[in-house]
């Protein structure tokens, strides 16, 4: 069986790849390795990879690959190529989300809307919903709060329109915050635990008690594979932790398993910026018999050892 991960080299993407050679499928990954964060840590993230002949890496943007020559006999399509982040999504950059994101998905939604894939699944987000009533659950009304939101939003709508009218079997994941090992140098658990490590202030916007749902990214992968044995085409659906944490609790707990006292700024809310999510997994549980497996406890401790190990590079 013969997949295509398109993202191959960032902080899920790569992830995924390795899962799917450990478990005896070809993988073609393709990523442009984009300047949004430093390029050595995913040529770090895609070495290991690069080790198995069942690997392919295609160092193009999506936006200009020879699509047809790319997908003969795939199987399997895993979109995980985007412009991630909520920040950098305002202004002028957000020609980059309209680029990657809704443009890039549209070219490959194109490009298989006559193949006989098994599944298409798009790596969508929590932030389609905005601040909208908790647990988030996929029938509620989606108001994204920031640019990136609207860029998942417009290419969950691309990817509906093609199963509608083309019958690709496209499935959108919707991760919620996912973290560990290889996560990306925006996101908080990363900066947090530099920060500490470094002995550097912790900024954190606002008063710290906004919360988040957190899913370990073997989880996610997880949910990726519980996909390719069922037909949820044409589905949307939450992948998360189920639960939800403050801020605050995650700089507590973080300080307690690193043993060092870490000293913390607050700053202004951060625009664009959900207050809490929270996602209702049932109909993760129920379509994929999805159960997340990790607790914060557990995944922290191994994102702390992979940021220990990277801060040698
Ligand atoms: P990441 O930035 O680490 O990985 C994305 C990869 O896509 C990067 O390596 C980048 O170089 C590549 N890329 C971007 N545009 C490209 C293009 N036009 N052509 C080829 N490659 C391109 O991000 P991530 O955190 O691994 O996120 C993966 C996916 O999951 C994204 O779609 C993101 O929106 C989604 N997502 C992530 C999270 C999270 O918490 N990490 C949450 C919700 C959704």
């Amino acid at each position: 069986m013969r997949c295509l991960v398109t993202g191959c080299a960032g902080f899920i993407g790569s992830h995924l790849s390795e899962k799917l050679i450990e478990s005896g499928f070809e993988v073609i990954g393709i990523d442009s390795f984009t300047d949004y964060y430093d390029r050595r840590i995913k040529e770090a993230n895609v070495q290991g990879l690069r080790q198995s002949t069942n690997f392919t890496l295609v160092r193009e943007d999506v936006l200009g690959v020879e699509w047809d020559k790319l997908l003969e006999g795939v199987d399997y399509v895993f979109h995980h190529a985007a412009q991630p982040g909520v920040l950098a999504s305002w202004g002028t950059r957000f020609e980059a989300y309209i680029n990657n994101n809704i443009l890039a998905t549209q070219r490959l939604l194109e490009a298989t809307k006559k193949l006989p894939l098994k599944s298409l699944i798009f790596a969508s987000s929590s932030s389609v919903y905005g601040d909208c009533k908790l647990p988030m659950r996929e029938d509620r009304p989606l108001c994204p709060v920031s640019p990136y939101g609207v860029s998942k939003l417009a290419c969950e709508s691309l990817c509906y329109s093609y199963w509608k009218n083309f019958g690709i079997p496209v499935v959108s994941l919707r991760y919620f915050t996912v973290y560990g090992p290889r996560q990306r140098p925006d996101m908080a658990f990363h900066k947090f635990i530099r920060a500490i490590l470094q002995g550097e202030e912790i900024t954190i916007y606002g008063d710290g008690n906004q919360t988040r749902d957190f899913t370990y990214i073997e989880d996610v992968v997880k949910a990726n594979f519980l996909i390719m044995d069922k037909d949820c085409s044409g589905e949307v659906i939450n992948i998360g932790g189920g639960i939800h944490t403050k801020i605050n609790e995650i700089t507590a707990l973080l300080q307690k398993l690193m043993g060092k006292k870490a000293r913390i700024r607050h700053i202004n809310p951060q625009k664009g910026d959900m207050r809490d999510t929270l996602a209702d997994i049932g109909k993760a549980k129920k379509l994929l018999n999805y159960n997340p497996r990790f607790d914060l406890t557990e995944g922290l401790k191994r994102e702390i050892e992979w940021l220990k190990e990277i801060a040698k590079l």
